[in-house]
């Protein structure tokens, strides 16, 4: 038997283990990354839409993200159509909506912000998907009330530093990473003097930094594992 149930882990009957857990930032308490968060509140708010699936990632992105930025939303779903609190803010003509999404017919991040100008009224509101690609198609599909949010692309001039987990194409990057180059073409776009939204490359940069130490390690183990092993059948055979 050998279940894995978030900070509980019960490797056979009789060996009951407990992680300490952050509920904060959902991590093993000994990588809690809510010291390195320094939260803001952003010139552009953010609607994070999550499959369940990323939820349980312990390197997803999206909930620093959210603990990073005041005015953020965090929703964890697969299906959005009947979600109250969604369709709340939809509604909400307070804000400008986008979608970023890498459509073709996509509107490009320049063109979106010059079209924010022209509604000076509407505070932005940007709809981020926080999902592995393939499970995309169908969280829109299954979602109806996004559907019609106009989408927005844009194109980094850096590759994700996300080297810990592949990503499909250049283009794209990690919700955190992506978000924040959102908010960072917004100050360049309008020479906003606005640094605070930094500190979201640094949360990520501490992510990435301990998923190598991580990896490290956990390749070491293995190593010294195999090593016992193979000296274990020589002595057999000797
Ligand atoms: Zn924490």
């Amino acid at each position: 038997m050998n279940y894995d149930l978030k900070g509980l882990s019960i490797t056979n009957q009789n060996d009951i283990q407990y992680r300490e857990m952050c509920y904060r930032c959902r991590r093993p308490s000994v990588t809690c990354l809510c010291s390195v968060i320094n939260s803001f509140v952003s010139p552009i708010s953010f609607a994070i839409l999550q499959h369940p699936a990323e939820a349980q990632n312990p390197i997803a992105t999206a909930r620093m993200a959210k603990l990073s930025i005041e005015n953020s939303y965090l929703f964890v779903d697969q299906d959005f159509s009947q979600n109250s609190l969604v369709n709340e803010l939809l509604k909400n003509d307070d804000h400008s909506h986008y979608m970023l999404f890498p459509s073709p017919t996509a509107l490009s991040l320049d063109s979106c912000f010059e079209e924010i100008t022209t509604n000076p009224n509407k505070r932005p509101l940007f709809w981020v998907l926080d999902a592995k690609w393939k499970d995309v198609p169908k969280m829109i599909r299954l979602s109806s009330n996004i559907q019609k949010i106009p989408l927005v692309k844009f194109a980094p001039l850096v590759s994700s530093q996300f080297i810990i987990r592949k990503q499909p194409n250049s283009h794209c990057l990690s919700t955190i990473e992506s978000i924040h180059l959102v908010i960072d073409s917004y100050c360049k776009k309008f020479n906003v003097s606005f640094q605070k939204h930094q500190g979201l490359l640094n949360v990520f940069n501490h992510l990435v930094q301990q998923q190598i130490e991580f990896a490290k390690t956990h390749q070491n183990n293995r190593h010294q594992q195999n090593k016992k092993i193979r000296h274990e059948k020589k002595q057999k055979t000797d």
